[in-house]
């Protein structure tokens, strides 16, 4: 069958052999279907000029014209550059170039009439327009009889435009390119969708995408692609899901003899509605014969530990081992404590292994595990190793996930001859968008209820001038009873200056609070794992009021008499981790304090965060604020999940495509989850040509 967009770029009229070797090393097209799948990034409407005395310093492009009175090579080196300076019966802007510098200055002359569009900045003290679009223009002609229409700005580059693929050149190509395609694009979404969203037919949206009849069509356009884009996305990892969802699966049939005793005897509170839905659904998952892969979210403080244990204890019932694996030594410690206390008069044996347990201990416990004496195993990453043997694994707990990398899951599962229940944990709130896409194919549990008769913490922005406020307020809670934690950024490179601050920090705190009156621990990450412990353990049985740490202690800490967290260089911390490190406190019944230290000088991203931390103690408000202010890709996981490979769509901007997406993907593969019927064969032939499905059985 003859094939429209696989047709090579060269055979286009306009390119030739020349302009398809530069597209093809510069922008990666080849084919018809890839010039089609290179969209621009803006349109300039024509004609709409506007006065240079107008311009504001607003980030809005703008489209100005007039005469060079004047051009210049300024600078050296690396701040070398071209300027002219453009003028009209209003005022003169300078157009500022750094690169092509050469090109440039051949085609802007003293006295030559041009237009020129692109973003007023700032430039040493002055507006200016860095690297602007220009065209030489007619000055007789009126600016309103100029190209009335919509031009489309590609991405492009300096090569490209060097090499005859200037703005106008790429228009016209493209151009030439739709006339083809007329009647080449066939619809692939099913009728009911196209109409449901009332969409732009998939050829009206690839003309329209690149020769706009108006903003209000090209933008229809967008919206029509980034619908396919995300549908496309959503059919992965539904399909994904639902392979997932037939792997076999150990069965935990039996609520038994464990589960009930400590449900009866050892539980010290009444569960919250969310944990007793949460252990409903997660004893749901574990009898179907399905092998359960299971998100729990929930912020921190909000009790997921009970939750794990008490799933482990399901799965002690059905005659199965399981484990729970913790980020850190000292979180993989905490959790063995707090475990085996809950566990009291109960005849369930509990391990810990962690890297610095002594060879003849871990024998022990190795031997204990492979016959299946041991019930629970709670560790950190030397869980996974390989002379780790459990008799029969049938559940693994991971906690605060977003440590664990993909590879250590599969190692996980290969510890079964069929695969054990996962569960994995995490306090970081993730956004209902971003979480049907990165881990859409996880079925998903939420505890969105805190236990009763927590106090909110209250939190307060100070600056490096209220220092002495900061100590009198510490004095007054430890005078309480109370402890405080003062935590320092540690950032990975630049370590020792980091650490230095730390101990400088430590010094002065200690000149403050000097001994006897006060007893303070450090922990950081430099240290002995013995000493860490040492120190923690202090904390924690109130022989010290102050531990000043690194964020060694953001994960999972939990000394509820603790109520004061100082976070120093709070503008360094990103959302998330001030999110966590605020969970240290309100742990107990008395009114906590999150105080968030900084400089008087912040970047307006820095000031966002703290003004959102003061303004909410809500994980997911938190989350949302997170990702609009760094968008996606920062994000934990997001790069492994091919979010960044999206051209159109933006998972933030476009939440309501992300709905309707996931919402019609759905109910496509309910209906069809073979993709036989004849409606959806555009739609399965597109899937096949991707064939990247299986990208997402490595990731899950
Ligand atoms: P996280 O979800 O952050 O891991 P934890 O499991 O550490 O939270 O629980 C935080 C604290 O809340 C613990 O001290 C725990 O004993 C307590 N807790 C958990 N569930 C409840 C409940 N239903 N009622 C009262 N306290 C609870
Ligand atoms: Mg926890």
């Amino acid at each position: 069958m003859f094939d429209f967009g696989s047709q090579e770029i060269e055979y286009l009229k306009g390119v030739g052999p020349a302009k398809a070797q530069v597209l093809k090393a510069e922008a990666g097209i080849r084919t018809y279907w890839d010039l089609l799948n290179y969209f621009p990034f803006r349109y300039v409407e024509k004609g709409n000029f506007i006065k240079i005395g107008q311009i504001r310093d607003d980030r809005n492009p703008v489209a100005i014209r007039g005469r060079i009175t004047g051009i210049a090579e300024k600078g050296f080196g690396k701040s070398k550059r071209f300027t002219a300076r453009l003028t009209d019966e209003t005022g003169s802007i300078e157009l500022v170039w750094f690169s092509g510098i050469k090109w440039i200055s051949q085609k802007v002359k003293t006295n030559a009439f041009i237009s020129a569009f692109g973003k007023p900045v700032i430039f040493n003290h002055q507006l200016s327009l860095n690297h602007p679009e220009i065209e030489t223009i007619d000055p007789d002609k009126p600016a309103e009889g100029e190209g009335l229409g919509i031009q489309p700005l590609y991405p492009s580059t300096e090569n490209m435009k060097n090499r005859g693929l200037s703005a106008k050149v790429m228009a016209g190509i493209t151009q030439n390119l739709c006339l083809q395609a007329y009647k080449s694009i066939p619809e692939i979404l099913p009728p009911h969708i196209v109409g449901r969203y009332r969409l732009l037919s998939r050829e009206d949206a690839y003309r329209q995408i690149h020769h706009p009849d108006s903003l209000a069509f090209a933008e229809a356009a967008r919206q029509r692609l980034k619908f396919e884009e995300l549908l496309f996305l959503q059919l992965k990892i539904l399909k994904q899901k639902l392979r997932a969802s037939k792997v076999r699966g150990l069965v935990f049939d039996k609520v038994g003899d464990n589960f009930l005793y400590f449900f009866n005897n050892n539980l010290a509170f009444e569960l919250t509605g969310a944990q007793k839905r949460v252990v409903k659904e997660i004893r749901g998952d574990t009898r179907t014969g399905y092998q359960m892969n299971r998100l729990l979210q929930g912020d921190v403080g909000s009790g997921k530990t009970i939750v794990a244990l008490m799933c482990m204890l399901l799965a002690v019932d059905n005659g199965f081992q399981a484990c729970l694996m913790a980020p850190t030594e000292i979180l993989a410690k905490q959790h063995f404590a707090s475990l085996s206390k809950m566990l009291a008069k109960m005849n369930v044996r509990i391990g810990l292994l962690t890297g610095s347990t002594t060879k003849k201990d871990r024998d022990i416990l190795l031997n204990l595990l492979a016959d299946g004496q041991m019930h629970l195993l709670v560790g950190t990453h030397a869980v996974l190793e390989e002379d780790v043997v459990f008799r029969n694994l049938g559940l693994a707990v991971i906690d605060e996930q977003h440590r664990f990398g993909v590879a250590q899951r599969a190692r996980l599962w290969a510890k079964s001859k069929v695969p054990p229940h996962v569960l994995v944990m995490t306090a970081t709130p993730i956004p209902r968008t971003l979480g049907m896409t990165l881990y859409g194919d996880l079925e998903v549990s939420v505890i969105d209820e805190l236990p009763p008769n927590r106090k909110p913490v209250k939190t307060l922005h100070l600056t490096d001038r209220d220092r002495l406020k900061l100590f009198a307020f510490m004095r007054q809670e430890i005078a309480k009873g109370r402890q405080v934690y003062i935590v320092y950024p540690l950032i990975q490179e630049s370590e020792n200056s980091d650490l230095k601050d730390l101990m400088d920090g430590y010094e002065s705190i200690s000149r403050a609070f000097p001994i006897p009156d006060y007893q303070l621990s450090i922990v950081h990450g430099k240290m002995k794992a013995e000493a860490k412990e040492f120190e923690m353990q202090r904390f924690k049985k109130g022989e010290t009021q102050i531990m000043v740490a690194t964020t060694v202690i953001e994960v999972g800490v939990d000394v509820p008499n603790a109520s004061v967290m100082v976070i120093e260089n709070s503008e360094r911390f990103g959302l998330a981790q001030l999110h966590q490190l605020r969970g240290r406190v309100g742990r107990g019944a008395e009114q906590s304090f999150c105080i968030l230290m900084s400089s008087d000088k912040l970047s307006q991203d820095a000031q966002e965060r703290i003004q959102t931390m003061v303004a909410t103690n809500d994980g997911f408000k938190i989350a949302e604020a997170d990702l609009k202010l760094r968008g996606p890709g920062d994000l934990q996981g997001t790069r492994q999940s091919g979010l960044l490979a999206l051209k159109l769509a933006d998972i933030v901007q476009d939440e309501n495509i992300v709905r309707a997406a996931r919402y019609s993907a759905t109910e496509i593969l309910q209906e069809d989850p073979d993709l036989v019927k004849p409606e959806h064969q555009g739609l399965a032939k597109e899937m096949q040509k991707e064939g990247k499905e299986n990208f997402w059985a490595k990731i899950s």
